[in-house]
């Protein structure tokens, strides 16, 4: 590998699969990605980054364009089915529990700065093909060809699954999905709206949780909103094979307060975000010349959080171990996942200890969860988590 330019086809344009070709081109790779969509399409949910990925993005040198996108809500207001505000958080308060060196960022902003660097960076050496999926993969002792359904096969010295939960190349290289994948049992869905529901003030973050499901609408200054779908269910694929315009309206068609106008949007809503929360379970990230990369190796749900924030570390980590094993593929990927592993695992058992508090089944659980926050929204406390923050930063 040190006498030509290594080469690497990702599979998906995802925040793994970006930050994957941004990290490789930085270790002197050329890259390939292929994404299946036709053209980006950013969106999600606010999400937390911090940690690794915090670190792995200040090495990367795109920490500042991240911290540039970094939301506190005005405050956050936890309502009543009817409207009424039951207690709030301030934004000053939001912010001091977020914590040092962690962001709140949209998911869609995240994947945006690293698509920004992919193209101001590595236009020479980096190419993303749209409308592109996987199809088939062989491999031997000095390649792996990669056909993708526009017909062509590229050659590559290493090929890196980066799409998603339901990834085509962990099935064509490490088996069946059902095999490999344990659900915890709820779905989340997410979208842009159009129009803010009345109810909802700019700026502000409103949720709704009652028996097993929780609306929020993320309010994001007059001109950006986002709401948020996450609830329990037994029969997670069913939900997903019923896709998110049948399955949202069955499930919030009768919780009241803004459910209603957020449900009428959904139908003309330009891209849906819609999936089981869902764990992967793969005992070995590689084999030969392939690697499996965030959500596709590891998912480790948005209940743990940290999804995004360990997809970019995990990037990091894997361009790093590349150039420090130039000349030896198995031991960078084995030094790789040794590095990852531990973080992905511990964030996945969180992931499956606070999945009962996201949407409790009864109102005892849902006090029980909301007593920090509830503690968090009285004036004394209040201030002295900001004193802190003051303090530290
Ligand atoms: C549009 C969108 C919105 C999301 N919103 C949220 C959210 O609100 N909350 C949350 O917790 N998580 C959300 N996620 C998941 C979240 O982004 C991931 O958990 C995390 O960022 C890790 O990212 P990833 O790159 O590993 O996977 P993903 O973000 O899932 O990215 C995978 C990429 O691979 C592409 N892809 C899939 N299959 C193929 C294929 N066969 N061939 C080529 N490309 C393929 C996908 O189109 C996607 O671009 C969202 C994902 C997407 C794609």
């Amino acid at each position: 590998m040190t006498t030509h330019r290594p080469r690497a086809v990702v599979v998906g344009a995802g925040i793994a699969g970006l930050g994957a070709a941004l990290r490789l081109h930085q270790a002197g790779w050329e890259v390939l990605v292929a994404e299946r969509t036709p053209a980006r399409r950013s969106g999600g949910y606010a999400v937390t980054f911090a940690g690794m990925g915090y670190d792995a993005a200040e090495r990367m040198g795109i920490l500042p364009q991240l911290i540039e996108r970094h939301i506190t809500p005005d405050r956050m207001d936890y309502v009543r089915p009817d409207g009424r505000t039951r207690f709030s958080v301030p934004g000053p308060t939001v912010r001091a529990m977020v914590g040092d060196r962690s962001l709140n960022l949209l998911r869609g902003d995240i994947e945006d700065v690293l698509y920004q660097a992919v193209t101001d960076q590595a236009s020479d050496t980096v190419r993303i093909r749209f409308g592109t999926s996987i199809v088939r993969v062989e491999q031997d002792a000095s390649g792996v060809d990669v056909r993708l359904d526009d017909g062509t096969v590229e050659r590559a010295d290493l090929l890196i699954g980066a799409d998603g939960l339901h990834s085509a190349t962990r099935r064509l290289v490490f088996g069946a999905e059902d095999d490999l994948r344990r659900d915890l049992n709820h779905m989340a869905g997410v979208f842009t709206l159009d129009t803010l529901p009345e109810g909802v003030e700019p700026g502000v973050t409103a949720s709704l949780t009652d028996t097993g499901r929780t609306l929020a609408v993320v309010s994001l200054g007059s001109d950006r909103a986002v709401a948020f779908f996450g609830y329990r269910t037994e029969r997670p694929m069913d939900e997903l094979a019923d896709g998110p315009q049948v399955a949202l309206p069955r499930a919030y068609g009768d919780m009241g307060w803004v459910a209603p106008d957020v449900l009428a949007q959904l139908a003309g809503a330009e891209s849906v975000y819609f999936d089981t929360i869902s764990q992967m379970v793969v005992d070995r990230w590689s084999s030969g010349r392939v690697v499996l990369l965030g959500d596709a190796a590891w998912c480790v749900t948005l209940f743990a959080g940290f999804g995004s924030s360990l997809a970019v570390a995990g990037a990091d980590a894997l361009g790093s171990a590349l150039e420090r094993h130039a000349d030896d593929l198995p031991a960078a990927l084995r030094e790789w996942e040794d590095q990852i592993r531990p973080e992905a695992e511990r964030k996945q058992r969180l992931g499956r200890q606070v999945k009962g508090l996201y949407a409790p089944a009864d109102p005892l659980r849902l006090w029980l969860r909301d007593l920090p926050l509830r503690l968090a929204s009285y004036r004394p406390v209040s201030a002295l988590l900001q004193r802190r923050l003051q303090l530290t930063s």
